[in-house]
């Protein structure tokens, strides 16, 4: 079995992923995050043969653009998320998902900041 493959993924909060591997290795990250690591064309551009073809996005900022609509497994070697303003191209090998989460795993302090900032969002709601 390939041990790059997550023992598991779930998504604590609507924000956040969290990830887990056989090794021993977890990492929580924000949804944010593995969308702007989404390596799909669109997104990243497209270089052939180390010129760039497809420029990447002009990234502005969508509704739900950072919101998982669901996580699907692709063969044994990736998954792939759709997000809920509709893009969904985007594949993530193991090793992409295992280098986000090493690069961009959240610490305590900043998991806590995040908790803090969307008990905030709560308390305003309907106020805007
Ligand atoms: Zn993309």
């Amino acid at each position: 079995m390939n041990p790059l493959i997550p023992r598991k993924i779930h998504t604590p909060k609507p924000y956040l992923l969290r990830l887990e591997w056989a090794d021993g290795f977890a990492a929580t990250i924000t949804t944010e995050e593995l969308r702007k690591a989404c390596p799909c064309a669109h997104c990243k551009g497209e270089t052939i043969m180390g010129r760039m073809v497809v420029a990447p996005a002009l990234t502005t900022f969508k509704p739900g653009m950072y919101e998982i609509e669901g996580i699907n497994p692709v063969g044994n070697y990736a998954i792939q998320v759709g997000w809920r303003d509709g893009h969904n191209t985007g594949i993530y090998p193991w090793e992409l998902l295992r280098e986000v989460a090493a690069d961009k795993a959240l610490d305590d302090a900043q998991l806590d900041k995040l908790h803090a900032r969307e008990q905030a969002e709560h308390s305003t709601n309907g106020a805007s």
